[in-house]
């Protein structure tokens, strides 16, 4: 039985899709005016776990992300460099792809963008002004959030506290008539727009994700996912547009990422700390990042310096050493093996992760299965049957974790030197020993 944070409920809950056997769920994906960062890796690998613990379990999942391509920051970038919307929104779409690559996760099943749902976006906007929860103002459409009585269910605000912290500060636009109502359509003479019932213009951030969802998994999902930071006012907006004109909540689940700092403190350009995810991977490798991504709770702050890459390599090193030694040992000695796992141990595993993504204690599964590796491994006369049983398992993990294990090649070449090694060290020749061992650690054996 998996269990989930709810943001909603405040409450760990325990988790049943609405349609048996099958999750639909939905990330908000990245404004793309700009690369990636380890801040927008941090989602990426989060809700990939989660997808794949979901599958690990016998669910099948239907995962949609979007590609935020219309967007104030879009269109200034294209004036800054003289070009169209497009070229910039197709640059960023495909660093970010190659990023989710380099990361190991896998491709959405549905990646909408809002250049091709305008259609549908305007449509939705349009129902809202008919039914009364919008209003149009100059050329503008506002959204009204006092015509929905659940606002503020999401991130558990009440709307009079929100409005009376609100009308202390200066409001730079007078059309609304609520300080939270928020833009559905925006007025515009800059930059990319299209022809509406309210004039030209484009669409607000908070429209594209409700129809979007409704467009491609239905009026209602089991999950909704992003950082902690969309939780207000983003995700908020897009419950109240579903409330308002299907009467019904979006989604079951709301489950956010906490966020990402460097050093201690907080990613920010003024800061000019930022880790980008590009370099971060490239650097560290998949299986590193990952690692140490899913190292702390997701719900918990995640640090990124010296000393927690340290540590994540070590840790990393202290798993997939034996594993490489154990096939190591195996090809040396000609071991059939077997493909069986131990299940208790991943059953164990999983438990850890089904009890809302328990990554902490997951990872203290893994070094216990690896204790007993370890401990296989050192018999005289190694079983390689258990050895695979632990070792397979290890992988297991490993994999809902979005990281790989490779198998090394072994040539004739290296059983031949690995034998001399042997046997140099049995006729206690350690100078040969040595010179083998050196050899062997520079193809990669050892
Ligand atoms: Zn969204």
């Amino acid at each position: 039985m998996i269990r989930l944070y709810n943001s909603k409920t405040l409450k760990v809950e325990e988790f049943k899709p609405i349609q048996e056997g099958h999750v639909n769920m939905y990330v908000c994906g990245p404004t793309v005016y700009n690369h990636a960062h380890i801040g927008n890796a941090r989602p990426m690998v989060v809700f990939d776990v989660l997808k794949r613990l979901l599958e690990a379990e016998g669910y099948t999942v239907t995962y949609v992300s979007n590609f935020t391509d219309v967007d104030d920051k879009i269109i200034n970038k294209a004036r800054e460099e003289g070009t169209t919307e497009q070229v910039i929104a197709e640059r960023y779409i495909d660093a970010y792809r190659e990023v989710r690559r380099l990361l190991n996760t896998e491709e959405p099943d549905i990646t909408p963008r809002v250049t091709e749902t305008m259609d549908e976006i305007i449509a939705f906007i349009d129902e809202l002004v008919k039914s009364g929860h919008a209003y149009v103002a100059d050329g503008d459409v506002y959204f009204s959030v006092e015509s929905v009585p659940t606002y503020g269910e999401i991130s558990h605000q009440k709307l009079d506290q929100l409005e009376a912290g609100a009308s202390e500060r200066v409001e730079e636009n007078t059309q609304k008539k609520d300080p939270y109502d928020f833009a559905l359509w925006k007025k515009t003479d800059m930059g990319i727009k299209w022809n509406s019932p309210w004039g030209e213009g484009r669409p607000g951030w908070h429209t594209e994700c409700v129809v979007m969802i409704n467009n491609n998994l239905g009026e209602k999902i089991d999950i909704h996912g992003g950082g902690m930071d969309l939780k207000f006012p983003h995700h908020e907006n897009e419950a109240a547009q579903q409330e308002a004109l299907h009467g019904n909540s979006l989604a079951n689940f709301w489950i956010h990422n906490a966020m990402v700092n460097v050093d201690g403190v907080k990613m920010s350009k003024s800061l000019g700390n930022t880790l980008w995810a590009k370099d971060v991977v490239q650097n560290l490798g998949t299986n590193l990042t990952r690692w140490l991504i899913s190292s702390v709770h997701y719900r918990k702050e995640l640090n990124f310096s010296d000393e927690t890459i340290a540590t994540a390599r070590k840790e990393l090193e202290r798993v997939l050493n034996p594993i490489h030694q154990a096939d190591v040992k195996q090809a040396m000695a000609g071991a059939a093996g077997t493909e069986d796992f131990d299940h208790a141990e991943y059953r164990a595993f999983l438990d850890c992760l089904d009890d809302d993504m328990n990554t902490p204690n997951a990872y203290a599964v893994i070094f216990e299965t690896i204790k007993k590796l370890n401990g296989a491994l050192r018999q005289r006369e190694i079983d390689y049957v258990t050895v695979d049983m632990y070792r397979n398992a290890v992988e297991k993990m490993l994999n809902v974790l979005g990281i790989t294990v490779e198998k090394p090649v072994i040539t004739e070449e290296d059983k031949e030197l690995y034998a001399k090694w042997n046997e140099a060290k049995k006729a206690k020749d350690f100078a040969s020993a040595d010179i083998y061992r050196a050899k062997l650690t520079e193809r990669g054996i050892l």
